[in-house]
């Protein structure tokens, strides 16, 4: 009822599983009511909850909100979305995102923008602002986002909510739609910090689906999380502190330090030597991963196909013409130039040695400091429109957010504060490697 309500304004759900979620639910409800309990009841037994678009659900429509896949029915479901469904969980949908992952606003949806809760006018974040915005305007107690750039973090800061990215290699991406492969993780957005630290645990773990999954165990995320930050040393990274940074944010980030520091936490300032280099660096290890990712949208094997022209190569040219916007258009073409022949030492072999030193960046600051605190981005939420005409702006809205996901290691966005117009504002943690318990527990 919630989402019908709703639905209509804010643009979230692209489909709605509501005929499974009440057989899901049904089932569920049998399980909690039968004494036997020959199964035990984990924590997402009967919990509603919903999958960004990105996610393969068997017989379930997985567009990745873009054209091409308008008419995709994947006959499996990913590892994250078959663990979750063993536990119990009733899944209500796909949720709306940027195509293929590549936005930060939402607004390269094929199904159009996702509306903030907070101000209809504004964006819900990306790329997974279904997911954020679902959360939010309760649709769905939580959602799974993935994260390449941001994209868990940015739209939970926009929206609200708790977002968190895991470590690369924490939770398995079998099934889940490629976007860049060396960056792409899977993470939880919810209402709390607790309902996060029970969804990561829920997917996180070794797959043999996924050779970069990291066969390491999985810790109880919720065992921390009343300990409290006393004597916790926390980094503030200079280079994050910036002139960009809009006041309200500079404000509520300040307030939050404050707040911690009065609970015992010790700060030290740190610094990110390589971090102007982040945006640079990723937007040619992303395009170039994408480029080759998305080679396998040709007509034939998946999805959308024209097929009017005169061979083969007219029918790739016209169905991909036709099956792509004009985001993802432009980053085929970014990334297929670096990856060129003359060009690759120059672009991409370059960027993949300045990626190298940003992760060296953290690493050092992780022999000083348990956790780094940041704002995640460096305004709220902005207008629908306002930078769709101007990509590098809408790259530039990342900056805080990408050099986590070069450096391959966990962060977490968390609302610190609203702004005067009345947008949330996100607080982000970034912990070292496989560190989403500290995290976890400072955000708690
Ligand atoms: N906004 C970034 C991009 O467009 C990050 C997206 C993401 O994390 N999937 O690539």
């Amino acid at each position: 009822a919630r989402i019908e309500a709703s639905n209509p304004q804010l643009n979230a759900f692209i489909t709605v599983t509501g005929d499974s979620a009440r057989q899901a639910a049904a089932a569920a409800d049998k399980l909690l009511s039968s004494e036997c309990g020959e199964r035990k009841f984990g924590p997402l037994n009967g919990i509603p909850l919903a999958l960004k678009d990105i996610f393969v659900t068997e017989g379930v429509r997985t567009t990745c909100a873009s054209k091409i896949l308008d008419n995709f029915i994947p006959p499996y479901d990913g590892t994250a979305v078959r663990k979750l469904k063993e536990q119990g969980a009733v899944i209500l949908g796909k949720l709306n995102m940027d195509e293929f992952a590549m936005g930060s606003s939402n607004e390269t949806s094929a199904f159009g923008p996702v509306r903030n809760p907070w101000n209809l006018d504004c964006v819900a974040g990306g790329s997974s602002g279904g997911s954020a915005a679902s959360v939010a305007a309760l649709q769905t107690v939580a959602a799974l986002g993935t994260d390449t750039g941001g994209s868990i973090r940015q739209p939970a800061s926009h929206c609200g909510v708790v977002g968190l990215k895991p470590t690369y290699g924490r939770v398995s991406r079998y099934g889940v739609i490629a976007y860049a492969s060396s960056l792409d993780q899977v993470g939880p957005v919810t209402r709390d910090v607790e309902d996060c630290a029970i969804l990561l645990g829920a997917v996180a773990g070794h797959d043999r689906a996924d050779s970069t999954s990291v066969n390491r165990a999985v810790p109880d995320y919720r065992k921390n999380l009343r300990q409290g930050i006393k004597g916790m040393k926390i980094g503030l990274p200079k280079e994050y502190f910036i002139d960009g940074l809009d006041p309200e944010v500079r404000q509520a980030t300040d307030e939050a330090i404050r707040v911690c520091r009065e609970m015992g936490a010790e700060f030290v300032e740190v610094s990110l030597p390589h971090t102007a280099y982040a945006v640079a660096c990723y937007y040619l290890v992303a395009t170039a991963e994408a480029s080759s990712n998305l080679s396998r949208y040709d007509g034939v094997r998946f999805g959308l196909r024209v097929d009017e022209g005169q061979g083969l190569i007219d029918m790739y040219m016209k169905s991909r013409a036709a099956g792509f916007g004009d985001e993802v258009k432009r980053r085929i073409m970014l990334g297929t130039y670096a990856l060129s022949s003359g060009y690759y030492d120059a672009y991409y072999l370059k960027a993949q040695k300045v990626r190298t030193l940003i992760r060296q960046d953290f690493l050092d600051a992780f022999n000083q400091v348990d956790v780094l605190l940041t704002p995640v981005a460096p305004t709220p939420a902005f207008k629908i429109g306002e930078k769709t005409a101007d990509p590098l702006q809408m790259y530039l809205s990342d900056i805080f957010t990408i050099p986590v996901n070069l450096a391959g290691t966990c962060a977490l966005s968390l609302p610190c504060g609203l702004s005067s117009a009345g947008l949330p504002i996100g607080l982000q943690l970034i912990g070292r490697p496989f560190g989403e318990e500290t995290i976890l527990q400072a955000a708690y």
